[in-house]
């Protein structure tokens, strides 16, 4: 007889119930377990929480009676409830996406944890890549004083993966004869325009199992039970592999073409512009990332998109989404808990009750606005609006990190700590990128609408206009002068500190401001 499956909440397609590839047993009757104190533990964004929810429950629908979908306080007592009396009873698993739960199913007695799923690229074969190019030269312009790595920068690991997977090539090459297009993909957003021309994304329509767990959501709000930030409603993402299939075909027939361009630009009245928002279903486990490159590549091939939006795609999916992954991994349990630049401000309470209205630059209280009512910006706000703000205003690292966790919807332990412990926060000193991302308040002018409406000016550093962006830039090279003057990618930005007549009355008003808004 085959064993019982467990499900875990962020393992929903059906390609985790394929017995091929090292899958569970052919027909393996399933278990999902609804665990209330991961609610408990921490105060997600309710749309977040709405929205596994509902997955979860679409999920167990589908499955009809080959699953037992249990609601219990913690995993270890759900499973008590499944396995009853016979506590050690064969159970497989796919490999769980967090250490926490990994380490939690690994002590079960009679629990086979199979392999993951859900990425192109296994562990065993990350590590033989890991292995194989070590000790390989460097990279053109990185190495000195960076600290990073170098066999494992993402492009070398892209390149693998394309080459691997036989993806965007032609022959030995790559399509169109180069790796790499970002320099296509870096383009402001088009002038005086508030939107792009591009049709907009697929967004689902709600069912009578959204409205069920909404009621839930607010009957234990209401008794106390648990707590959450943000707004929800109606729901904005797939939360079945029918409607994932649906957006993913959407965005590849009507979007990715537009891919590429505006990539890094932002648009105060389009934060999606021509982004995919398909984080959300490829972490919830219901669209495979095969799939969407392959469809990426189709429409590339059929002349139908062409190939810096192709490429940058294929770029994000099997480099970026891969890497972080495998580096969540690779990195261990006490990269969670770096924290290089000794950053230990306490995040302020308007940022974590996303309290836009109560910020007064543009940017900031746009995107914050953004987070509390959907739960998503795309990578740039993220970076360069939210994380650099944590970062010149020197917030704990972990802090951030858990906020990022808990405030967006597509926020897991796995994606979370290479994306902001090392890439947004610097946390790791240079592990998974050669320089600290942070600006002044003149790259954001560049990439999007935000200033010209603003109280604050870019251009100025002190004074009552001074944009907190070049203010806090400056002090942030400040106060790290000694490390940055040491890497070769930011000892030319230290230099001019030197030339700034007014660092210290700079100084000042940004310890002034202190933990107010902005
Ligand atoms: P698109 O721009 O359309 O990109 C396509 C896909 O590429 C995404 O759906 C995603 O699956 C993948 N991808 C691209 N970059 C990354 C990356 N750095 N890490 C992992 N996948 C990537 N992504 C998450 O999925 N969850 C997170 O919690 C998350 N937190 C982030 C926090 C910070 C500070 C930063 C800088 C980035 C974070 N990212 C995260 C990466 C990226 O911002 C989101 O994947 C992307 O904005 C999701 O929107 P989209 O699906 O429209 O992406």
């Amino acid at each position: 007889t085959p064993r019982p499956h467990w499900l875990f909440g962020d393992q929903l397609g059906p390609h985790f119930l394929d017995p091929r590839h090292g899958g569970p047993d052919d027909k393996a009757p399933v278990v999902m377990i609804e665990a209330r104190s991961v609610l408990r533990r921490r105060r997600f964004h309710r749309a977040k929480a709405h929205l596994v929810l509902s997955a979860m429950r679409h999920r167990a629908a589908e499955l009809g009676d080959r699953v037992t979908y249990v609601r219990a306080e913690t995993y270890a007592e759900g499973l008590e409830q499944v396995r009853g009396r016979r506590a050690s009873s064969p159970l497989t698993v796919c490999h769980p996406t967090s250490r926490r739960a990994l380490d939690f199913v690994s002590g079960l007695e009679g629990v086979e944890v199979l392999p993951a799923k859900g990425f192109l690229v296994s562990h065993d074969d990350f590590a033989e890549w890991a292995g194989r190019d070590k000790g390989k030269g460097k990279g053109k312009g990185e190495g000195k004083g960076s600290g990073q790595s170098q066999s494992l920068r993402l492009e070398g690991f892209y390149h693998w993966v394309r080459e691997r997977h036989d993806l965007l090539m032609d022959g030995d090459h790559p399509a169109g004869g180069r790796w790499n297009l970002d320099h296509d993909n870096r383009e402001p957003p088009p002038r005086g325009q508030e939107t792009l021309d591009v049709r907009g994304p697929w967004r689902p329509s709600e069912d009578d199992i959204d409205e069920e767990v909404r009621r839930d959501l607010d009957r234990w709000e209401r008794d106390g039970d648990v707590s959450f930030v943000g707004r929800d409603g109606p729901r904005r993402f797939p939360a079945t592999r029918r409607e994932a299939r649906t957006a993913l075909r959407h965005f590849a027939a009507h979007r990715l073409a537009g891919f590429g361009r505006h990539e890094d630009a932002m648009l105060a009245a389009d934060p999606v512009m021509s982004h995919s928002l398909l984080s959300v279903p490829l972490n919830l486990g219901l669209l495979d990332p095969a799939e969407c490159v392959e469809l990426a590549e189709q429409a590339y091939r059929s002349g139908d998109a062409p190939l810096n939006s192709v490429e940058g795609f294929v770029r994000q999916i099997a480099g970026w989404r891969e890497y972080v992954w495998h580096l969540y991994w690779h990195f261990g349990e006490d990269y969670r808990h770096r924290n290089a630049l000794r950053h230990t401000t306490p995040l302020p309470d308007w940022f974590l009750d996303l309290d836009a209205d109560a910020v007064t630059a543009n940017c900031l209280s746009t995107v914050l606005a953004q987070v509390r009512d959907t739960g998503w910006t795309h990578h740039i706000p993220r970076l360069m609006v939210l994380g650099s703000r944590a970062l010149q205003d020197g917030w704990d690292p972990a802090a951030v990190t858990d906020w990022f966790h808990r405030c967006f919807v597509d926020g897991y332990d796995w994606v979370m700590l290479p994306n902001v412990v090392g890439m947004s926060q610097y946390a790791d000193g240079g592990m998974m990128t050669t320089k600290p991302y942070t600006s002044g308040g003149a790259y954001i002018k560049k990439m999007s609408d935000f200033c010209a409406p603003c109280a604050y000016r870019p251009d100025h550093r002190t004074g009552e206009e001074a944009c907190p962006y070049t203010a806090g830039y400056w002090s942030f090279l400040h106060r790290h002068r000694t490390r940055l003057a040491a890497n070769h990618r930011t000892a030319r930005a230290v230099k001019g500190l030197d030339r700034l007549k007014d660092l210290r009355e700079l100084l000042d008003t940004t310890a002034e401001r202190g933990d107010a808004p902005p």
